[in-house]
C-alpha cells in the first residue's frame, strides 16, 4: 500500500476515533500547571531548531576518525576533546576514570588441521575507496573479549545459533559436542551465550561466525558496494556472561576505583570457560566444507555455497586464543546543568563514545546527537532557560567490552542515584527510518507525547504518526490494528540489555529509556573496521537529519522532564502491561503443559519411532514430568492492585491544581515508584539484576524476558521456583500500589 493510500485510511478511522483532537489543538502537557505548560511548549519548540545536522556530521567525523577502543591512545584524546566541548558551551564536566580488566589478544590461531589443512586469515583487509580502513596498527584484532586463554584441537561440530533448542535438536540427532569444538553463526541470541551453552554442553572450544544468510549478500550487495558484510567482514564482540552481572568482571556490585578490592581473574565468573573466537564467512566457508555427517537441518543452513553439514568430523580443528589480561583506565564525560527549583532530582542522559573500531554508526551516531543537544541547551541557558530539575550528561567509555563505564559509575554512585535519578534516557547508535522506543513503562505516556511533537525528516509528520502507520502496515491481525488505531499510546518494548541503560534500570530501578531511528538501510558492518565515516556517509544517516531528529527528540524528552511541575511518570500503562504479562505467564504454564502431554503421549504411541527414518534416525524427546498447576493469584492480586491505584493517581493528577505549589517531597516519592519493582535480593541465580519485571534472558542475552524470576522458572521447568516467585512478584506489585495510592493521597491534600 502506497502512503497516500494509507493516510487517506487512517484519516477515515482517526475521524471515528474518539480520541482523535482537532488539528492545530496541542494538548495540555502531563505534570505542568497550565501557564508552566505554555511556557515549557514555547522553549521546546526553540530548542527544535537548533540542532544542526551539519554540526553533527562533523562531530561523527571527529569522533570516528580513528579506532578508539578501550584503552587507545583516540579513546582517551576523544574523552578530552567531548569535556573541552562541554567546557567551550558553559557547562560544567569533569572526566571520572575507572579501572577495569580489559583482554586484548596476544595470540589467536584457528586451522582445520584434518582431513585438509587451511589456516583462517582472522584479519579485515584494506578497502581502497575507504579511507579509515588502513589504519591496521590502530585497529583491535579481530576476537571475542573475555574469551579465556585456551588451545584446543579437537572435531567440529556445527550448532546452528548455539542456543538451548539447538542442542535439543543435536540430542535427537544422536550427536553430542562433548570433547568438540562448535562452529556457531552469528544470531538467534546474544553472542555470550553460545559459548556459554556450549560449555553447558561439554564443548571445548567455540568459533562464531557470520553467516551471508543473516547479514551478508543474502540481505543484499555487500561494502563497499553496498550496505552488508563482505567475506572478511568479522563481527568483534564481548563474550562476558552479561547475564549474571555486566561491568569489570572483577568488582561486581561496585564501582572499580584504582583501590576497590578485586576478585582474582581466575576466580571472577562472567569470564567464559571455553576459548571463543568470531571468524568471516571467507574463513569459515572451508570448515563447514570440511563437515561430514548429517545434512543440517533446513532451519539451520546458511546461505554459504555448500551443502551444510553438522558433523562431528571429519573435520579436526585447532583453536587457541591468549591474551594480555591488563587492568586498563576507562574515561566517562559526567556535565551537569544544575536544577533551578529541584536541583537534587536529576535527569540523566547517556550515550557511549568507545567502539571497536571506528564506530561512526556505533556509537558515534548516537554521541554526536547528544552533544548537539548539550550545545543547544547551552545555547537555550544563554535566552533564559534555566530547568528546574539538574540534567546530568554521561558519555561513557567501555560499554562495548560489557558496558563497563555506566556499570561502573552506576556501582559507584549508586546511593546518590537511588535517591536522585528520576530517568536515565539512553541512545546508542543511530540510522534512519522510524523511531525505536523503549523503556520502562511507567514512561511509556510520556515518551508518546515527545514523539508527537518531533518531525520525522524525510516524511514529514510526526515521528509518532510515522511509527504508527508503520507499525499499522506490518500488523497482522484485526485486533493488532484496532489497537494501533485506538490506544492512545503506541506500546513501548521492555528494556533486555545490550547498551547502557542496564545498570540504571536492572540494578538501581531508575525509570529508562533507550531511543533510536532505525528500520531503514541496514546493513553489515556491525563490530568491523567498515563501520566508519565512509560507510555511514554513503548507506546510512549520510546528511545527518536523523542524527538531528534523535538530538530533538530526547533534547525534548529531557526538558519536559526537567521543567515538569510534578513528574510525569503514568501509572495506567504500566499497570496495564503488567497485566497482559501476567496473562501471558499464564499461557506460557498451559502450553508448556500441553506440549509435555501431548509429547508424552506421542511418545507412547510410538509417533517419533515411526516418524523416524532409519537411514537418518531421529531419537524420541525424553519423557517428561508434567508441570504441577501453579497458584497464579498472588500475581493476579497484584496486577489487580496495582490497577486500582494506577487509576486513583490519575485522577487525583486530573484533578490537582498544580500552580504555584511546591512538590518537592511528591517528586521524591514519585521517583521512588520504579525502586519499589526491585528487589534486593534480585533474582534467582543472578542477584545484581533487581528489577521484578524487566531483566535480558539468562539464555537469550539481549532479549527481554518480563516478569524475569516467573517467566524463566516456567521455561526451566522449574516449578517450585515458578510458585515462590509469583509469590514474590505478587507482593512486589502490592507494594508498588500502597506506593502510588501514597502518592495520591499527598496530590489530593
Ligand atoms: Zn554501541
Amino acid at each position: 500500500m502506497n502512503m497516500h493510500l494509507l493516510n487517506l485510511l487512517f484519516g477515515f478511522f482517526a475521524g471515528l476515533a474518539l480520541f482523535a483532537a482537532p488539528a492545530g489543538d496541542t494538548p495540555p502537557l502531563r505534570g505542568y500547571a497550565p501557564d508552566s505548560g505554555v511556557t515549557e511548549r514555547e522553549w521546546e519548540t526553540k530548542f527544535r531548531a537548533m540542532p544542526s545536522a551539519s554540526e553533527i556530521g562533523a562531530y561523527v567525523k571527529r569522533l570516528s576518525a580513528r579506532p578508539h577502543h578501550v584503552g587507545s591512545p583516540y579513546d582517551k584524546d576523544n574523552a578530552q576533546w567531548i569535556l573541552g566541548k562541554f567546557k567551550e558551551w558553559g557547562i560544567a564536566a569533569e572526566i571520572e576514570v575507572f579501572h577495569v580488566l580489559f583482554p586484548t589478544p596476544r595470540e589467536r590461531a584457528v586451522e582445520l588441521v584434518e582431513p585438509t589443512r587451511f589456516t583462517a586469515k582472522l584479519q579485515e583487509p584494506t578497502i581502497s575507496e575507504d579511507p579509515t580502513s588502513n589504519q591496521h596498527d590502530e585497529q583491535l584484532p579481530t576476537y571475542n573479549a573475555y574469551s579465556i586463554d585456551g588451545d584446543v584441537t579437537a572435531p567440529l561440530v556445527y550448532v546452528n545459533y548455539g542456543v538451548p533448542d539447538d542442542y535439543e535438536q543435536l540430542d535427537r540427532m544422536g550427536i553430542s559436542v562433548r570433547g568438540a569444538i562448535v562452529i556457531a553463526r552469528y544470531g538467534g541470541s546474544w553472542r555470550g551465550i553460545k559459548p556459554k551453552v556450549a560449555a553447558e554442553h561439554g564443548a571445548v572450544g567455540c568459533i562464531i561466525y557470520s553467516d551471508p544468510r543473516d547479514d551478508g549478500y543474502f540481505m543484499g550487495e555487500v561494502f563497499p558496494r553496498g550496505a552488508y558484510r563482505n567475506r572478511d567482514g568479522v563481527q568483534r564482540g564481548s563474550v562476558m556472561d552479561m547475564p549474571v552481572y555486566p561491568g569489570d568482571p572483577l568488582t561486581p556490585g561496585i564501582g572499580a576505583t584504582e583501590k576497590a578490592k578485586r576478585l582474582d581473574v581466575k576466580q571472577a565468573p562472567t569470564i567464559t570457560k571455553i576459548p571463543v573466537l568470531p571468524i568471516s564467512y571467507g574463513d569459515a566457508q572451508p570448515l563447514l566444507e570440511a563437515l561430514d555427517g548429517r545434512v543440517a537441518p533446513l532451519a539451520w543452513r546458511g546461505a554459504l555455497p555448500i551443502t551444510y553439514h553438522v558433523g562431528p568430523g571429519p573435520a579436526k580443528v585447532h583453536l587457541k586464543v591468549k591474551s594480555n589480561w591488563d587492568i586498563k583506565p576507562i574515561y566517562n564525560v559526567i556535565a551537569r546543568i544544575p536544577g533551578s527549583t529541584y536541583p537534587d532530582e536529576w535527569i540523566v542522559r547517556g550515550n557511549h563514545h568507545d567502539a571497536w573500531v571506528n564506530g561512526a554508526a556505533d556509537p558515534d551516531s548516537g554521541a554526536a546527537a547528544l552533544l548537539e543537544e548539550a550545545r543547544a541547551f547551552s545555547d537555550l541557558t544563554k535566552q533564559g532557560w534555566k530547568p528546574k530539575r539538574t540534567i546530568v550528561y554521561c558519555v561513557w567509555d567501555g560499554e562495548e567490552e560489557g558496558l563497563l563505564g555506566s556499570t561502573e559509575w552506576a556501582e559507584e554512585h549508586a546511593t546518590e542515584l537511588s535517591r536522585h535519578a528520576a530517568v536515565y534516557i539512553n541512545s546508542d547508535g543511530n540510522g534512519r527510518g522510524t523511531l525505536g522506543m523503549s523503556g520502562s513503562h511507567s514512561l511509556e505516556k510520556f515518551i508518546n507525547g515527545v514523539a508527537r511533537d518531533v518531525n520525522d525528516p524525510e516524511k514529514n509528520i510526526s515521528a509518532w504518526k510515522r511509527d504508527q502507520l508503520t507499525r499499522l502496515s506490518h500488523a497482522g491481525t484485526p485486533e493488532a490494528r484496532q489497537e494501533l488505531r485506538q490506544r492512545p499510546d503506541l506500546r513501548i518494548e521492555a528494556l533486555g540489555s545490550g547498551s547502557d541503560y542496564t545498570a540504571f534500570v536492572d540494578h538501581l530501578g531508575v525509570a529508562s529509556l533507550n531511543l533510536a531511528f532505525s528500520s531503514e538501510g541496514g546493513g553489515g558492518v556491525y563490530h568491523s573496521i567498515y563501520d566508519d565515516y565512509y560507510w555511514y556517509t554513503h548507506f546510512s544517516d549520510g546528511d545527518f537529519v536523523y542524527g538531528r531528529a534523535l538530538a530533538q527528540t530526547i533534547g525534548s524528552a529531557v526538558l519536559r522532564m526537567a521543567g515538569a511541575d510534578v513528574l510525569p511518570y503514568d501509572f495506567t500503562d504500566l499497570a496495564e502491561t503488567v497485566n497482559r504479562y501476567v496473562d501471558e505467564l499464564q499461557k506460557l504454564w498451559k502450553s508448556t503443559a500441553d506440549r509435555i502431554k501431548e509429547q508424552n503421549r506421542e511418545i507412547e504411541e510410538g509417533v517419533f519411532s515411526a516418524a523416524s527414518d532409519p537411514r537418518h534416525p531421529t531419537l524420541p524427546p525424553p519423557v517428561q514430568a508434567v508441570p504441577p498447576f501453579l497458584n497464579f493469584a498472588p500475581l493476579q492480586n497484584g496486577a489487580a492492585a496495582l490497577t486500582k491505584s494506577a487509576d486513583r493517581y490519575e485522577k487525583a493528577l486530573a484533578k490537582a491544581s498544580l500552580a504555584g505549589r511546591n512538590f518537592a517531597s511528591l517528586n521524591a516519592k514519585l521517583i521512588q515508584m520504579e525502586r519499589g519493582l526491585t528487589d534486593p535480593s534480585g533474582l534467582p541465580r543472578r542477584p545484581w539484576f533487581r528489577h521484578q519485571l524487566y531483566a535480558p534472558g539468562y539464555y537469550t542475552g539481549y532479549g527481554v524476558k518480563t516478569i524475569p524470576g516467573v517467566r524463566e522458572a516456567i521455561e526451566q521447568k522449574q516449578w517450585p521456583e515458578a510458585e515462590a516467585q509469583i509469590a514474590r512478584v505478587g507482593g512486589v506489585l502490592e507494594h508498588e500500589a500502597r506506593m502510588i495510592d501514597a502518592a495520591a493521597d499527598e496530590l489530593s491534600r
